[in-house]
């Protein structure tokens, strides 16, 4: 289902809305387990058909992409399909892909600023070599051509305990090891440091840092930075980056626009530890 430039990317294709369609499915699972136990509906469950929900959640992203694509458009949003390269202060220069390759794509000049927002991907541990089929990423994790029967989850965060919980409700035995001293270790506030060889700390390394955080302005004036490559205390979250979009677009239109607050941004980790029991 997957093709090589899509248009919201994590969030639409690969994040919120397919790895949510799925637990929505493992809940109706959950459903029926509790109806019975809990409250003397007499409710049995044969089986799930598999790629009945599959199909569902293609069907969910496909639709939200045609609606972002036809919002684009009616914007008037000009779509330049490939991999950008800054290559100044107002210059990018785009490898174009995909069969619509536009003339003068390859070398574009900003009038007012750019914007960088290219994300973030799943990272391995050490010697780990995700190979899509038994060491997986939860972008292969999400595609799997079947239910495992067995899972083990490398990291306890929003994401890990996600599918740790979709994967036990649909009936896998299910391991997460996480290195904190408790899951979704982030949840509370907590921001991870690291010590360098130097002995100075700091945030996490593989962000944009912003110069100015109200305006989320890089130290080169008129590059700005949202969504996922900034460091907390960005969230890495679809609204958040979305509350970050409007800020930079409103403020050079001269709209009234305010920092995001990160304090108010609402969040929710999806899971079920009280999941019953298959069977
Ligand atoms: C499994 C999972 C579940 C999630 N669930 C939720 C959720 O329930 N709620 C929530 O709020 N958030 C969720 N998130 C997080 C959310 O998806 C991200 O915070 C959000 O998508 C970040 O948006 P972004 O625009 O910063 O990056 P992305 O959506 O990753 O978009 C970056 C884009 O930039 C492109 N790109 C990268 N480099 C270049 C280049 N050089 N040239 C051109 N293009 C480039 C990429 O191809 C991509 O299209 C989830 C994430 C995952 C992985």
């Amino acid at each position: 289902m997957r093709t090589a430039v899509q248009i919201g990317d994590t969030c639409l294709h690969r994040g919120c809305i397919p790895s949510k369609a799925m637990p929505h499915a493992a809940e109706l699972v959950d459903g029926i387990a509790e109806a019975r136990e809990r409250w003397g509906v007499k409710a049995t469950l044969d089986s799930v058909d598999w790629p009945a929900p599959v199909a569902t959640r293609d069907d969910i992203v496909t639709r939200d992409d045609r609606g972002v694509e036809a919002h684009l458009a009616h914007a008037g949003v000009r779509v330049v399909r490939g991999s950008a390269r800054l290559t100044g202060r107002r210059t990018v220069q785009v490898e174009a892909s995909g069969p619509e390759r536009p003339s003068g794509a390859s070398g574009l000049v900003a009038r007012r600023g750019i914007v960088l927002a290219t994300g973030s991907r799943p990272r391995m541990l050490p010697g780990l070599v995700p190979d899509g089929r038994r060491v997986v990423t939860s972008d292969d994790a999400l595609f799997a051509p079947g239910l495992p029967a067995s899972v083990l989850v490398l990291g306890g965060g929003a994401i890990g305990v996600e599918y740790a919980s979709f994967h036990r409700s649909t009936g896998a035995e299910v391991t997460v090891v996480e290195a904190a001293d408790r899951l979704v270790p982030l949840e509370d506030g907590v921001r991870a440091r690291v010590r360098t060889a130097r002995g100075d700390t700091r945030t996490v390394e593989g962000f944009v840092v912003p110069r100015d955080r109200a305006r989320l302005e890089t130290a080169v004036p008129g590059i700005h930075v949202v969504g996922d490559l900034l460091p907390p205390p960005s969230l890495g979250l679809a609204h958040a980056s979305f509350a970050e979009g409007l800020l930079v677009a409103e403020t050079p239109a001269g709209l009234p626009s305010a920092p995001v607050d990160y304090a108010t941004v609402p969040r929710v980790t999806y899971s079920s530890p009280q999941t019953l029991p298959w069977g």
